[in-house]
């Protein structure tokens, strides 16, 4: 059964300016063409997208407030609604293209809605848009196809063009705040290689991803790239170790993505306990972000990974003071 009750009293304990801001809207029906839900993963977004889509489409005429659970609507939920639809990319790819805008938002949006209720689309990774399918979507979001309303979900509204933030209503997900964070964290943590601010850090901030990464091998990855990350800095990996590591990071563009913002985060904790230079962090984070590029452009990703270690090697094994580490 529904738990729309429960989101919204998640959201309204997390998110409090989030919830308030939508729960205006719902209370209003003054729904915009477009909101963006900025925010970083794992805060919450895609439940009050769900929610608040769900809102949208209700037709409760009781004065119950919006998504009521008891209408027709409402027990169809997200997933079923002809009304709402959620747009992914395509498996396979990394990026949503013209095309998808085309045909599974717009064409969707130009046809008569089924309930006679307003029509959803929901994107929650709007930041995979390309500039061209971006420049699509302004064409919808600046003439709106009857009643109806886009939820973009991005990490940061500087994912998207100017043109398309600038027709939307930002509603902001923020981070709760390391010391929120702390006071919440299961008490499992102090027996985990990884402290407190990395988990704060590696979870968005959201207390239920903090116990999914302690739970599964999340955890154990952070370990991993951490002795990854130590061994370039000591520089003791002969060049056959080297190409073994390359071979296991994944070539996946989804996946290298995490990978990448794992690396990231152990560079930015070694930087934090001055094990490394500031300078040494943004010269290697900026390998890094190059490896990233080069990864979602189809280049030769265990080649892309070889040199990105090698670049990586070469910049941390300057300077690294092992006798700082914890
Ligand atoms: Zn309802």
């Amino acid at each position: 059964m529904v738990q729309h009750r429960q989101t919204a009293s998640n959201l309204q304990h997390r998110q409090p300016i989030a919830h308030r801001m939508l729960r205006g809207i719902l209370d209003r029906g003054n729904a915009s063409a477009a909101y963006l839900f900025v925010g970083a993963p794992g805060l919450g977004r895609l439940e009050a997208a769900h929610w608040f889509g769900l809102g949208l489409v209700c037709d409760t005429r009781g004065g119950a407030s919006k998504p009521c659970e008891e209408c027709e609507a409402c027990r169809l939920g997200v997933a079923n609604h002809p009304d709402v639809h959620e747009v992914h990319k395509t498996q396979g790819r990394s990026s949503l293209g013209i095309e998808d805008v085309r045909t599974r938002v717009r064409e969707r949006l130009s046809r008569r809605s089924y309930t006679g209720s307003r029509k959803v689309v929901i994107i929650p990774d709007a930041h995979r848009l390309t500039p061209a399918a971006q420049n699509a979507l302004l064409k919808t979001l600046e003439d709106p196809l009857g009643e109806s309303t886009v939820l973009l979900l991005v990490p940061g509204s500087g994912y998207l063009l100017p043109t398309v933030r600038s027709r939307c209503v930002v509603v902001p997900f923020r981070n709760p705040g390391l010391k929120a964070f702390e006071e919440q964290i299961p008490s499992e943590l102090p027996s985990h290689q990884m402290g407190a601010k990395e988990l704060f850090l590696l979870s968005g901030g959201d207390v239920g991803a903090a116990r999914r990464i302690l739970a599964d091998d999340e955890g154990s990855k952070w370990n991993q790239h951490r002795q990854l990350i130590d061994d370039l800095s000591t520089d003791v990996l002969s060049p056959v170790q080297m190409t073994r590591w390359a071979d296991h990071l994944p070539t996946d563009p989804e996946e290298a993505e995490t990978t990448i913002d794992s690396l990231t985060l152990v560079l930015r904790h070694l930087a934090d306990a001055t094990c490394v230079s500031k300078r040494q962090y943004a010269e290697a984070v900026d390998v890094l972000v190059r490896a990233g590029e080069m990864i979602r452009s189809n280049a030769n990703r265990r080649l892309t990974w070889e040199i990105c270690l090698i670049k990586l090697r070469d910049i941390l094994r300057e300077t690294y003071n092992i006798s700082t580490l914890d």
